[in-house]
């Protein structure tokens, strides 16, 4: 026979939507029932009297959980997770390996802190250009310290200088006096990339290694 919800503990359960999670709601309405000896509610329990409340989605509304903020702000979960570490910032869960929930504050917080932050701040950059992860602390030239090894192993595999590209794109450009329009068009975007100090694509190497057949070994 199911126990009937008392007032209590139905006022305990709205005062915690939107600040606590399945598994404080259920520790919150137990300490709050009459009977000294209950039971906690299964989460079933409580979910089903929370839909009852204020219908699906219960334990979300108010709050956003992770996936939904980088869904809806384009920021990627490891940046998210980095501003939250930088914040100090305590997202609750809706249990111990649930999802996290963000309060409305906490969102308008890190939505402030990653207008001005940058993963990498001297090429104004959110992640790394070649994993687009925030996940590594940056290496050098756009890169995290993974993908810097990655770039690097790959120049040496095309037979690319690995500091002095840019040289090398001045090199094709003048021995080449008749450059068609695409070719052109590839060489100023790698120009601009190097001329900014960071690393090509994977692919844009490999192209600079077809315009420059002689540069490799
Ligand atoms: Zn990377």
């Amino acid at each position: 026979m199911t126990r009937p919800w008392t007032h209590s503990e139905k006022m305990a359960l709205l005062s915690g939507i939107g600040t606590t999670g399945l598994v404080g709601l259920r520790r919150k309405t137990q300490s709050a029932c009459d009977h000294p000896n209950a039971p906690k509610r299964s989460r079933n329990a409580v979910l089903a009297q929370l839909r009852r409340f204020i219908g699906n989605g219960g334990l979300s509304r108010g709050s956003w959980s992770l996936r939904r903020f980088s869904r809806e702000t384009g920021y990627s979960i490891s940046q998210l997770r980095r501003a939250q570490r930088a914040l100090r910032q305590k997202w609750r869960r809706t249990g111990r390996r649930g999802s996290f929930l963000l309060s409305d504050d906490q969102v308008d917080e890190i939505l402030e802190w990653l207008k001005h932050d940058y993963w990498d701040s001297k090429h104004r950059l959110y992640v790394c250009l070649w994993c687009r992860s925030a996940g590594r602390p940056h290496r050098a030239v756009g890169l995290c310290s993974r993908c810097y090894f990655r770039h690097r192993n790959r120049c040496v595999q095309l037979g690319l200088p690995t500091t002095t590209q840019l040289g090398l794109v001045k090199t094709i450009r003048a021995s080449e006096g008749d450059i068609s329009g695409s070719h052109a068009k590839f060489l100023d975007e790698v120009s601009r990339k190097l001329t900014r100090g960071c690393a090509l694509s994977g692919e844009q190497l490999e192209w600079l290694v077809v315009l420059a057949p002689e540069a490799q070994t």
